[in-house]
């Protein structure tokens, strides 16, 4: 039995008109009524935040923006911030997802900034880490994900810590249909665990949610949350369909709602 709840985050991407998305929520919500064992968050482009605001009045379901600029305000053209994210009610936003590493060039030393202005407005971060295909197979896994989280980390409170999301995402499983083993995604995450120990204490290791994500998808899902150091999924393709989404939740709260 798990002491964290575990959290279950739709991620779209660029996808999704602001009718499209208010159809899918239309159609969600009443899949998921009711399953409150697994937080569910939905992550849309900044486009479909406010629309999906007025939808999810009165559901258990949570808004996720999919990045954030690290000031408040200024002169940072073509950004948005946390102070802004969290006026349209947003709980979560994604930072450094590797997509923002590889494509826009993010470095740890902005996505640390990032998550810093997160916190600063009780905006809970959902933070990406994962090695590239390449890295996996010269054996440096280990010193990547160790690499990446002290430098994301740095200087942030144990108690902001403790509320954070890690999302463990092998760059080499995202958008490939290739998933990593239940095991493999059990030890990277594992690790991160044992790290966040170290670098803080155990008690805040204990509290921090570590997803794994990379094509997850309803088949999958049910062996990746049996493994004791998952505590949710991060998922891209397989969460544009309400139908699949709903049903990846399901099975990743597990019970008597598993088919
Ligand atoms: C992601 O976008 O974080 C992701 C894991 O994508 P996919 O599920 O499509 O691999």
């Amino acid at each position: 039995m798990k002491m964290r709840k575990p959290i279950v985050v739709a991620n779209w991407k660029m996808h999704k008109l602001v009718a499209e998305a208010r159809d899918y929520v239309r159609r969600f919500r009443p899949l998921v009524e009711g399953l409150d064992r697994v937080e569910i968050v939905l992550a849309p482009p900044f486009t479909a935040l406010a629309p999906l605001a007025e939808e999810l009045k009165g559901s258990q379901i949570k808004l996720a923006a999919q990045d954030t600029w690290h000031e408040a305000q200024g002169a940072y053209t073509g950004e948005v911030s946390a102070l802004m994210l969290r006026e349209l009610g947003c709980r979560y936003v994604i930072i450094g997802h590797s997509e923002r590493r590889e494509h826009c060039k993010e470095s740890d030393e902005l996505i640390n900034l990032k998550l810093k202005g997160a916190f600063a407005y009780d905006l809970i971060p959902i933070l990406c880490v994962g090695e590239r295909l390449e890295e996996r197979q010269a054996g440096k896994t280990v010193a990547v994900l160790e690499g990446q989280l002290r430098a994301d980390l740095a200087g942030l409170a144990k108690g902001d810590v403790a509320r954070l999301v890690i999302a463990y995402e092998p760059v080499w499983a995202i958008g490939t249909g290739e998933t990593a083993s239940p095991e493999d995604a059990n030890e990277g995450a594992k690790f991160i665990r044992a790290l966040v120990a170290d670098l803080y204490d155990e008690a805040t290791a204990q509290s921090v949610r570590i997803q794994y994500g990379g094509s997850v998808r309803p088949e999958n899902i049910a062996a990746l949350m049996a493994q004791e150091e998952i505590d949710g999924a991060l998922v891209g393709g397989a969460s544009l369909d309400p139908v699949v989404f709903a049903e990846i939740v399901r099975r990743a709260q597990g019970g008597e709602e598993e088919r």
